[in-house]
């Protein structure tokens, strides 16, 4: 899943996603409830509606933003008071109000408040953490079982249409390019879900400890989720101990649910996690190093920066088949990158979604080959 924290995947647009063949995003609910605001969204329709993208999304539940973005962060029994690193304003999450603001949003899979286990963390620490967010999925399950119904997908065809008649309204009329051109007509269609629900994941945490991420893993899937993820992962512990928990935690989740690892990974890493069993990931790594300029190819990571590009009239990557490595010269991206033009991020993070999603595309071949 590429990251689209603010309902944008920063510098591309949402026809080129489909191109690339994205068939699911993350939207973070932190960032949203912030800026634009639940409600601001929820009125035009949810996240699908807003940002036209009629794919699948994923929210998260804040709690990881909330963790890695406050210092100021006070956690009770109740939930988790922070302030906003835009303004400094005062705000609490606790497992009801981030199950509303995700149902407001309308994302198709949201997942349950948790609390992000720091590293390291000593074994009492451990513990209490992961009782608070077993106590906390619960809260977010009923909270959630009680309003699910209030998604706003119910009135999406309404304000939809309502939506497209606004475009069409301010668009030049006649002539048929005009017509195509029109942002009622560019909208993407999203289909009306009356009826239909959200469907909300379990978090497994428990540190760095086989024995609490078994537990917490029982005692999550007792609740029953139709999704679990493996949470509190790739937050400083060296790679080869994430790798241990994945699999210490995996061999007791459902192999006949969705099974996410948040926060991984590099490419290596994601085929890696597949392998042991792992069904989705998320990462901001390929958008955020290609806006720093650092590539993935089939032939190892390029840093685009330097100077030894600056003659090379090969593509990016000779075996990738991206509008970007079809079209520039590594000599062209490196003087855009080294010009610091807008157009250095587009196509940077355009390439390195189509590594990703081709390197999965190889790992779905390689499960249907057996
Ligand atoms: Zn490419």
């Amino acid at each position: 899943m590429p990251v689209g924290t603010l309902a944008s995947v920063k510098g591309v647009p949402q026809d080129i996603l489909e191109e690339l063949g994205v068939q699911i995003l993350l939207g973070n609910t932190y960032h949203l409830y912030l800026r634009p605001g639940v409600e601001q969204i929820r009125r035009l329709a949810g996240l699908h509606c807003f940002m036209s993208w009629p794919r699948a999304i994923l929210t998260d539940s804040g709690g990881f933003q909330v963790f890695s973005l406050n210092d100021l962060r006070r956690i009770t029994e109740d939930g988790v008071t922070f302030r906003s690193h835009l303004d400094g304003s005062e705000h609490f999450f606790s497992p009801e109000s981030a199950t509303a603001a995700q149902i407001g949003l309308g994302a198709d899979i949201i997942m349950a408040f948790d609390e992000c286990t720091e590293y390291p963390a000593e074994p009492e620490r451990a513990r209490a953490s992961m009782e608070l967010t077993l106590r906390w999925a619960e809260r977010s399950k009923k909270y959630f079982e009680e309003h699910k119904h209030e998604v706003p997908w119910t009135t999406t065809h309404v304000e939809a249409d309502a939506l497209v008649r606004l475009g069409e309204r301010s668009s030049p009329a006649p002539s048929d390019s005009a017509e195509l051109n029109s942002p009622g007509r560019a909208r993407a269609p999203v289909p009306t879900r009356a009826g239909e629900t959200q469907a909300l994941f379990g978090i497994v945490q428990g540190g760095m400890d086989p024995a609490l991420r078994k537990e917490s893993a029982e005692r999550t899937i007792a609740l029953d989720f139709p999704g679990y993820a493996i949470g509190g992962l790739s937050v400083g512990e060296p790679r080869t101990l994430t790798r241990e928990i994945v699999e210490a935690t995996l061999e007791h989740l459902p192999k006949d649910k969705p099974r996410y690892l948040m926060g991984v990974g590099t490419p290596e890493e994601i085929i890696e996690y597949a392998k042991l069993g792992i069904d989705m990931m998320d990462c901001v790594l390929p958008t955020r190093a290609a806006r720093h300029g650092l590539l993935f190819t089939s032939q190892g990571k390029i840093s685009i920066k330097q100077a030894r590009y600056a003659g090379d009239e090969n593509p990016l990557d000779p075996n990738c088949n991206c509008r970007v490595c079809r079209r520039y010269s590594r000599a062209y991206l490196r003087h855009l990158y080294a010009s610091n033009e807008v157009l250095a991020q587009v196509l940077n993070t355009v390439h390195n979604l189509s590594f990703y999603l081709d390197t999965m595309r190889g790992v779905r071949h390689s499960i249907g080959l057996g």
